[in-house]
């Protein structure tokens, strides 16, 4: 299984955000690499959303009201899949 690193994520910049808490984040991944190393991105974001103190964040209680953060621009800027 191909897990997706902090290091192959497509932009310089990465851009964090949770439709349920109106969290926007944005990073710069070299400074990102830097100061914690590679990642996996899905592992990131959990570790965002506890910086962040988003009050859904994943370990909260509440299974059906987790936190919805993600990386907005990541599916647009992976290259299209063909239908
Ligand atoms: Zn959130």
């Amino acid at each position: 299984m191909d897990v997706p690193m902090l290091s192959s994520y497509p932009a310089d910049k990465i851009v964090a955000a949770c439709s349920k808490c109106g969290l926007r984040k944005q990073f710069d991944k070299v400074a990102m690499l830097k100061a914690g190393g590679d990642r996996p991105l899905g592992l990131l974001l959990d570790d965002i959303a506890i910086r962040a103190n988003c009050p859904k964040r994943k370990d909260t209680p509440d299974i059906y009201n987790k936190c919805g953060i993600l990386y907005p621009e990541l599916v647009d800027l992976l290259p299209a899949r063909r239908r």
